[in-house]
């Protein structure tokens, strides 16, 4: 393969058929994400922000960029608008992996911090407040911009669609802005009605209704319900336990040789979870948004 920029690297990323053992005599498959150029499934999101913006005449040329973010979405952005030589600040809570702080810097991004304690609102907030003190800015806001869930139906739904082998039994996957899980199962679900959609959170997050406190997988987890929730149908929400997605981080790394990060690792616990529940020999699909290298200071090989 031949390329010549970067961004043609985005997308295309493998289907693993996992080699492990599954109840039920079922299969999961893993959508790899970490494979896209930026390290994660949000390279796919902040081109399809930038593209989009371009289109509707929100970006031009000397437009400034600014967006919350847990990190991933601020890399992803990094990439798309370095392409276009756009100023960029990326605004976001301490609490976040220092690894992927220093890749958005590696890429030419700003940093603004918020306090971890105020959460993902604080660092909403603070994007809002800094738009309206820089003139000719664009603050994309992935947890309402209806180009977010657009971005994964139009690329990563269809392409797990072209390399599954059987019928789709159940989609599984975490939910941060709810992006993917949203834009995911709704074209999987306009193929095959049959198809159902599991949600998973960490502990800490409020789906199931538990109560909101912090937990340590990254990623995924909500403060408030994604507005994206209203255009899909949701089967079940899986609350997975920091210490469950460790584990089967620990576990894919050791036994099989694959490096996933936290979110990774719970949507997984969650997909075995599901398997007891659902006929034998289902076919699970799930996603593994990023690997386990942005996530070593987080000590997620250590119990
Ligand atoms: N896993 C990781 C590692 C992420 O960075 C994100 C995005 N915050 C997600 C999962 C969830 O993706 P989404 O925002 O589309 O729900």
């Amino acid at each position: 393969m031949l390329i010549q920029h970067v961004q043609e690297l985005i997308g295309h990323t493998p289907l693993m058929a996992l080699p492990i053992e599954v109840p039920n005599h079922s299969h999961i498959y893993a959508k790899l994400e970490m494979f896209n150029p930026g390290g994660s499934i949000k390279d796919r999101l902040g081109a399809y922000l930038i593209e989009d913006g371009l289109q509707r005449g929100r970006v031009n040329a000397k437009t400034t960029i600014i967006e919350p973010t847990a990190g991933n979405t601020g890399i992803g952005l990094a990439l798309a608008t370095q392409a276009h030589h756009l100023r960029t600040i990326l605004v976001v809570p301490e609490k976040f992996s220092m690894e992927k702080q220093v890749l958005m810097q590696a890429l030419g991004a700003e940093i603004v911090h918020t306090p971890s304690e105020e959460g993902i609102k604080g660092a909403i907030r603070k994007a809002e407040a800094l738009a309206a003190t820089i003139s000719n800015s664009y603050v994309p806001m992935q947890f309402k911009n209806p180009a977010n869930p657009a971005a994964y139906y139009h690329t990563l739904a269809p392409e797990i669609l072209a390399d599954m082998p059987a019928p789709i039994t159940a989609f599984v996957a975490g939910a941060g802005s709810g992006g993917t899980f949203a834009g995911v199962a709704a074209y999987l679900q306009a193929q095959d009605s049959a198809t159902k959609a599991v949600v998973v959170e960490p502990e800490g997050s409020i789906l199931n209704g538990g109560p909101a406190h912090a937990h340590r997988t990254e990623g995924i987890g909500v403060e408030f319900i994604p507005p994206f929730f209203d255009q899909v149908r949701i089967d079940q929400t899986l609350t997975i336990a920091d210490n469950d997605a460790f584990a089967q981080v620990r576990h894919l790394a050791r036994d099989h040789g694959l490096l996933i990060g936290s979110s990774s690792g719970a949507a997984l616990a969650a997909s075995l979870q599901l398997a007891t529940n659902l006929p034998a020999n289902s076919h699970i699909v799930t996603i593994f948004p990023d690997s386990s290298e942005r996530y070593l200071s987080q000590k997620i090989y250590t119990k």
